[in-house]
């Protein structure tokens, strides 16, 4: 039986941090689009390219551009049990294309875990933000610093800060997630697979009940 688990929530909401959780504990990949396109962009391919001009300005890459990336994603052999989807769907249309895709496999959303943080939060999280460029592992200054100044814990490998987590665009993305994203939350939570977590707590505590969330999957 596949696993299917799609995190949810505002910019900085702690959906990486929570997927990467999610992905070790259930063994699964851990597919965040987010992390697709800065690693086109840093190789400079052509999709690279196209996503940049949106990701800068703090809005959606386009839906097809979007969805394709997901699907060849998920032709991949180590999604054929089921992944932990981190920042997609952001749109109807994309969640609209994720059921044809499952259902096409049998397969289809179990747990939509909807990570819920106020937006003063928000920013402060954005704001001290600190990404591994080589595993894409988060830090933040006060909240997760890593052990050595500039360093990833995990594979050693150099911190850096997203241009688009300037507070001007970090307000951006979050109206272009209150528009385009919230409302995609609603369809999950009709469809009874909506799993909202307080996502305002420290990064251990909200851990525990994501945690015990997917635990029930079998
Ligand atoms: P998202 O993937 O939703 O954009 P991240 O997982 O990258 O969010 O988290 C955003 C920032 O907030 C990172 O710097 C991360 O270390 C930090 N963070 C994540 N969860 C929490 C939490 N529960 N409390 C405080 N800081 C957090
Ligand atoms: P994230 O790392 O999830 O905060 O995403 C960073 C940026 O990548 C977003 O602000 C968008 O420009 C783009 N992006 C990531 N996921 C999606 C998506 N599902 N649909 C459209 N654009 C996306």
């Amino acid at each position: 039986m596949s696993m299917d688990i799609i995190v949810m929530g505002p910019p900085g909401a702690g959906k990486g941090t929570q997927a990467h959780a999610i992905a070790d504990a259930r063994t699964l990949p851990h597919v965040a689009t987010g992390d697709l396109f800065r690693d086109a962009v840093h190789r400079e391919t052509p999709l690279g390219q196209e996503a940049r001009v949106y990701m800068e300005r703090g809005e959606l890459v386009p839906d097809a551009v979007t969805v394709a990336i997901v699907l060849e994603r998920l032709e991949q052999s180590d999604a054929a049990r089921g992944v932990v989807l981190d920042g997609f769907p952001r749109t109807f249309a994309q969640a609209q294309a994720l059921d044809t895709a499952l259902a096409a496999r049998a397969r289809r959303v179990q747990h939509a875990v909807y990570l819920n943080v106020p937006r003063e939060a928000i920013l402060r999280r954005v704001s001290g933000r600190w990404l591994c460029d080589t595993c894409q592992a988060a830090y933040h200054t006060l909240y997760r610093p890593p052990s050595v100044a500039g360093r990833c814990d995990a594979c050693g490998g150099v911190l850096a800060q997203r241009i688009d987590d300037r507070r001007e665009t970090a307000e951006r993305r979050l109206d272009v997630y209150l528009e385009q994203t919230a409302p995609v939350i609603d369809y999950y939570r009709q469809r009874g697979v909506l799993r909202e977590v307080n996502g305002d707590q420290p990064i251990a505590d909200v851990q525990r009940e994501v945690l015990a969330v997917v635990a029930a999957l079998r």
